[in-house]
């Protein structure tokens, strides 16, 4: 069976033909998709697609939105996820390549989620770019206090971070970058993780 993990169908790239681009992909044989969430504000229409039977959604701010919600708290994120529908929170996490939100609002925002996924359960999305070194520091320092659970996607970080990461039992998905010619550190990175915790994105 096939899972798309990782669609944005909310995006308004789709607006003109959504519902065709969902019917494609179930002509395709995906089963069930998960339509990630970016920022708060496009939440009730990510939570509308998810109406249908084969798709469900998370709840979460991309670390470039976190600007909009520099106070966002743990429990607007588990009232939001108390719902069968979500399934996880986020994307969320640190993104110091683009800068699109301050860094210190980034890392209060990527905190909030992660209590909110250590009192629910809920598995984070993780988006991490040029952050490994706060970011494996808060992975290990809020993993230390309460255990939760992770996917790092798309990952194209460091080999260090990957592997306290995957210590801490974190699910790692990689993209069609690795098939790149000049990516080899990237599928350097990706020979050490534990097999039986990748996930393929497109
Ligand atoms: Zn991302």
């Amino acid at each position: 069976m096939l899972i798309d993990s990782h669609v944005n169908l909310h995006a308004p790239q789709f607006d003109a033909d959504r519902q065709e681009v969902i019917d494609r992909a179930r002509a395709a044989g995906i089963a069930l998709m998960v339509n990630i969430s970016d920022r708060l504000s496009t939440f009730p229409a990510n939570r509308a697609i998810a109406e249908a039977p084969d798709i469900w959604c998370t709840v979460g701010v991309h670390p470039h939105e976190a600007k909009d919600v520099p106070d966002l708290s743990p429990r607007t994120l588990l009232d939001l996820a108390d719902d069968p529908k979500v399934v996880g929170l986020g994307e969320t996490g640190l993104d110091f390549h683009y800068d699109l939100s301050p860094r210190d609002i980034q890392a209060k925002v990527f905190a909030a989620h992660i209590a909110a996924a250590q009192e629910s359960g809920l598995p984070l999305v993780v988006h991490t770019r040029e952050a490994d070194g706060l970011m494996t520091q808060m992975l290990e320092e809020a993993h230390a206090r309460a255990p939760f659970r992770m996917l790092l996607h798309c990952y194209t970080s460091g080999p260090e971070l990957a592997r306290r990461a995957a210590a801490l039992g974190a699910w790692f998905s990689v993209s069609g970058i690795a098939t790149f010619k000049a990516a080899e550190e990237v599928r350097a990175v990706i020979r050490d993780m534990p097999a039986d915790r990748i996930i393929v994105e497109t």
